[in-house]
């Protein structure tokens, strides 16, 4: 393993145009529960996500799944990064492309500009009609549900649910960035959830280098070029040391 990380370093400290892509696995060991792990602190083996992401299960209950929300945002507002936001984090020259609506790689010290959040953001409420009006949130003493104040439809989170597409072009660039990386570092990600799954094929046949850290084998195997088995602290922070 040492020798396959050797590895791993070197190919991260020759790249060009290095972006990382990552999901729930990143921010486990900062205590914020992933969607599928196998184990029973996965956010789906206690609720149905039908209900508590969907616009169906939103119009069904709407005050059950903004409860079910704030208490998400209180987890995430005591939330501390890990090694491996800070190690991710203060590589400047890195885009970094995200599933996570947490924003710790941001507190691990990445430049939001660098962050693209490709399921939205904990930290704002937009509204769930046709306004656009959209504002943010404190996470650690969230608003419960309320109308719009433009239109008085009911403010919903602002992070992508099952069957919606995504927002505001963020698909089409992070698109862009990885048919430019030479080097894409995908972490804690089970890799299911489309479109974004999509971008490790698009990188790998854009020409990048394509390497996984997860605790478990995933969906990539195909594209994958190196493959650390660890979890994401100790590994990625073994990358950069
Ligand atoms: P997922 O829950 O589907 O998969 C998590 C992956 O992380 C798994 O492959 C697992 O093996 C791996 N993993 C778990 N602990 C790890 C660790 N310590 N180190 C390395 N790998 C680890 O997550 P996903 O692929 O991001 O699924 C997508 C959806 O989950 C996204 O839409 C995302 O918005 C949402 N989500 C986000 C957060 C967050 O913002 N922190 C938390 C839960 C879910
Ligand atoms: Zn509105």
């Amino acid at each position: 393993m040492d020798q396959v990380i050797e590895l791993a370093r070197q190919r991260i400290a020759h790249a060009t145009h290095p972006v990382s892509f990552s999901g729930a696995g990143l921010s486990a060991e900062s205590g914020i529960a992933t969607f599928r792990d196998k184990n029973e602190d996965a956010l789906w083996a206690k609720f149905d996500p039908a209900q508590l992401a969907s616009q169906e299960g939103f119009n069904a209950d709407p005050s059950l799944v903004m409860n079910w929300y704030n208490q998400r945002r209180k987890i995430v507002a005591a939330a501390k990064p890990n090694a491996a936001h800070m190690a991710l984090g203060v590589q400047s020259e890195w885009v970094h492309i995200t599933q996570n609506v947490d924003h710790l790689l941001e507190a691990g010290g990445a430049d939001p500009d660098n962050v693209l959040h490709l399921h939205g953001s904990l930290y704002a409420d937009h509204c769930n009609g046709e306004c656009g009006y959209r504002e943010n949130v404190d996470i650690a003493d969230p608003p419960g549900l309320r109308n719009c104040p433009d239109c008085g439809a009911p403010m919903r989170p602002s992070v992508a649910w099952f069957g919606e597409s995504l927002s505001n072009g963020i698909f089409e660039r992070a698109i862009s960035e990885v048919e430019k990386a030479d080097l894409l570092l995908v972490v804690g990600t089970s890799a299911m959830v489309v479109p974004a799954a999509s971008l490790i094929g698009i990188a790998k046949q854009n020409g990048a280098e394509i390497i996984v850290v997860n605790t478990q084998a995933t969906e990539t195997h195909d594209a994958t070029d190196i493959h650390l088995t660890g979890k994401a602290s100790e590994t990625v922070a073994a990358l950069f040391s």
